[in-house]
């Protein structure tokens, strides 16, 4: 096998739809045996199915764990070892005024978001630390760091699942073990538009609705994260562990150039004011 993952095994959470589909494929493109773990076991299945042998498909609840639990086992029985965690899986989380939340939206929110991510490096961590190295990576978000791009709790849920990234980083690095995360800006899947089953047609809209806001004159896609992934997976970043990779199209930089303001975009002489002498 060759690749720039050949011969690792991966467990890819959300690794049914969008960022983690997308990311399944590149790692298995790149050599790996790969670990799809969704709630939608349904739609996970059929892309192993599609992949072939060196995948396989687990329908886990990440925010149960007992499930987090057997998705880790899954690829040592399945493949022998584990060597890259992508704890990717999530949803839009809580809507609405903070006033009319209940508690329970709070908790279904910070569960799939948060606590998944702590149980995946919980169950990970120590088989990977064991192995003497591995890659972990947490999808954290640019909502984490900006208000107004996302709901309130989704927001706080993605700052926490950063900064535990961090965190953790500090613990395994002396085992040879990275833990990173990537934060995408806005990316053409169901999620972002608040669909599961948003089809194509709709993702399409979504896409062109959306260009006029980022600097880079698109939207991004599952791709251009799966891209990110296999760096932080693979042995070119292995220097680099509790950090936050930012794959936003320049969004959190600020808004396009195209809307600055004229007067900054139209070239003209300068005024000099400082005394002559200085
Ligand atoms: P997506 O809806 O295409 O995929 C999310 C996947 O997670 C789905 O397959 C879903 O079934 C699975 N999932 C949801 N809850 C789960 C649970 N409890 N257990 C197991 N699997 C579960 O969305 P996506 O955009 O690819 O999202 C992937 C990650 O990227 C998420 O963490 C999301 O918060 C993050 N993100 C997305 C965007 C964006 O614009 N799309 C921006 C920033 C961050």
């Amino acid at each position: 096998m060759t690749g720039a993952l050949a011969d690792r095994v991966a467990v890819v959470t959300g690794g049914a739809s969008g960022i983690g589909a997308a990311t399944v494929e590149r790692f298995v493109a790149e050599g790996a045996s790969v670990v799809i773990a969704d709630l939608d076991g349904d739609r996970a299945h059929a892309l192993a199915e599609r992949l072939g042998e060196r995948t396989t498909a687990v329908r886990v609840d990440v925010s149960v764990e007992d499930d987090v639990a057997m998705m880790i086992d899954e690829a040592v029985h399945r493949f022998g070892r584990l060597d890259v965690l992508f704890n990717n899986a999530g949803f839009g989380g809580a809507l609405g005024p903070i006033s009319e939340t209940s508690v329970a939206d709070f908790d279904l929110t910070f569960d799939v978001l948060v606590k998944s991510v702590y149980l995946g490096v919980k169950h990970a961590a120590p088989l990977l630390m064991d192995q003497g190295g591995g890659s972990i990576i947490n999808t954290g978000s640019v909502a984490a760091h900006r208000g107004g791009w996302s709901p309130h709790l989704y927001a706080a849920a993605k700052a926490a699942v950063v900064h535990l990234t961090r965190s953790v980083a500090l613990e395994l690095g002396s085992a040879g073990v990275r833990c990173n995360a990537i934060s995408p800006g806005f990316v053409a899947t169901p999620l972002a538009y608040g669909r599961p089953d948003a089809d194509t047609e709709q993702l399409a809209a979504m896409r062109d609705a959306a260009a006029t806001d980022q600097p880079l004159g698109r939207v991004g896609e599952p791709d251009d994260l799966a891209a990110a992934a296999l760096f932080l997976a693979s042995d070119e970043s292995v220097w680099i562990t509790g950090q936050e990779l930012v794959v936003d199209g320049g969004i959190s930089a600020g808004p396009p150039w195209s809307t600055f303001p004229e007067a900054f975009r139209v070239t003209r002489p300068i005024r000099h004011h400082r005394p002559p002498g200085r």
